[in-house]
């Protein structure tokens, strides 16, 4: 009989030590919910990867703005679009706006956004009800006292109608009003009350879990159903998201709402939004991030991306790491090579894609002087490490971790533009892939 010889090799005394382990906890089971049909259509929950999305801010019966920003956020990766579908003459659009963007091949998928006269829309527009893939509504504004019940169940019925999906998004900002007076009086009522904040946490929980389960009762099956408790406070949300997650098994798309403008906005939502996702919570992401005026909407869809990235969930543009820069950077040459490579990648993107099937993993380290510049340039696929004050005037450059070659010169970017392309060709073009096969 054969025995198992004893392991004579040492133990690994990294072992145990903690950093072997490094990623989210496994994804909460979700039902896969399936937005769109045909080429553009797109699965959130389920396990599939966290899709990305985004709202317009353009009044949707301009239909010309409305086509025009549409197509700017799906170019830039929103992979699902939310309109405002407000009145008739937003709703009359709705088809038109559809009928053009596949027009000019934007088949993204796009979901309406309803506020309290959404059954009475749905119902006198049935060209809008079939061209939205998905309708979202609110369980806190869908109606009031004995009229809640009816115009809830209007907007189900024509989801089953026309075979689409309906996210119930609660909102901090206009909760169900009789649910939290009712939980209030109960709590008030209890031996061991709690917090104020608390019982509206529970509250929004309720309130989308509730409405989802009569969604259910309705007869729109939970593969058509998506869940979303916004809160505009990082803590708050947590707390929500993570009792939503723990009493269902529906589809989740995370956001902050209110989230604000620039630095704060993006900051608040990505705490919240990088910790759930670090729980495995989450399907479908949205950043509500408040444009300046006149500014780019499309921020909302590359922040939601990048998180995404730098999180491992997803790649979508090659990564271009750079160091802050200090005072060891008395110019300004490592700012600009980093600022043009990336600008480079973003605007060649769209066409390296179609022509170099996983370039979107590619890592390029851009690194202000020696001391660390050397050393990240390595862990990168192709790495700059440029001159510091008082180093000499050149740059190695390191590709898949070793000393290619040194750049000097006026032409440095451009030189090193030509490096990143010939290795782009070298290990994603058409040469590489039929050595693979
Ligand atoms: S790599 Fe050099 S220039 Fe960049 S932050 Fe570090 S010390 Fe400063």
């Amino acid at each position: 009989m054969e025995t198992m010889e004893a392991d004579s090799r040492p133990a690994n005394p990294l072992a145990g030590t903690g950093p072997e382990i490094a990623g989210p906890a496994p994804r909460h089971r979700t039902a896969g919910v399936r937005v769109g049909a045909g080429e553009g259509a797109v699965t959130v929950g389920g396990g599939a990867p966290i899709v990305v999305q985004s709202m317009t801010n353009t009044d949707t019966a301009d239909i010309d703005a409305t086509v025009a920003q549409v197509s700017q956020l799906a170019r830039a990766g929103s992979e699902l679009v939310r309109i405002t579908v407000d009145r008739d003459e937003a709703a009359a659009a709705v088809p038109k706006i559809r009928e053009r963007l596949d027009r000019i091949g934007v088949h993204v998928p796009l979901v309406g956004d309803f506020h309290y006269i959404g059954h009475k829309l749905l119902s006198d527009h049935p060209a809008c009800a079939e061209a939205l893939a998905k309708y979202r509504i609110n369980p806190g504004n869908v109606g009031f006292k004995e009229k809640k019940d009816t115009q809830f169940s209007t907007i189900i019925e024509q989801a089953i109608r026309y075979g689409k999906t309906v996210r119930i998004g609660a909102n901090w900002g206009s909760l169900d009003g009789e649910l939290l007076t009712h939980l209030m009086d109960e709590n008030a009522k209890s031996a061991r009350p709690i917090d104020a904040r608390a019982v509206m946490r529970e509250a929004m929980v309720q309130s989308a879990l509730s409405s989802a389960q009569r969604a259910e009762d309705l007869g729109l099956p939970k593969d058509r159903i998506i869940l979303s408790a916004k809160v505009s406070a990082v803590q708050d949300l947590i707390a929500v998201y993570r009792e939503v997650a723990r009493r269902s098994d529906y589809a989740i798309h995370l956001g902050l709402t209110e989230a604000g403008m620039g630095s704060k906005g993006i900051v608040a939502a990505s705490a919240a939004i990088g910790v759930l996702l670090q729980e495995g919570i989450g399907d479908t992401i949205r950043y509500s991030l408040t444009p300046e005026p006149g500014g780019d909407r499309t921020v909302e869809v590359k922040v939601a991306q990048e998180l995404l990235q730098t999180m491992g969930f997803r790649t979508f543009v090659p990564l271009v790491a750079a160091c802050p820069g200090c005072g060891r950077t008395t110019s300004t040459t490592f700012q600009e090579l980093a600022r043009d490579i990336q600008n480079w990648i973003a605007t060649s993107m769209p066409e390296w894609k179609k022509t170099y099937p996983g370039v979107e993993g590619l890592n390029v380290a851009v690194m202000g002087c020696i001391v660390n510049g050397p050393g990240e340039s390595k862990h990168a696929d192709i790495g700059i490490s440029l001159p510091g004050t008082g180093e000499s005037p050149s740059a190695p450059v390191f590709i898949d971790g070793k000393k290619a070659m040194t750049l000097r010169g006026a032409n440095l970017a451009k030189d090193f533009e030509t490096i990143v392309i010939d290795y782009i060709e070298r290990r994603f073009g058409q040469g590489a892939r039929n050595a693979a096969e």
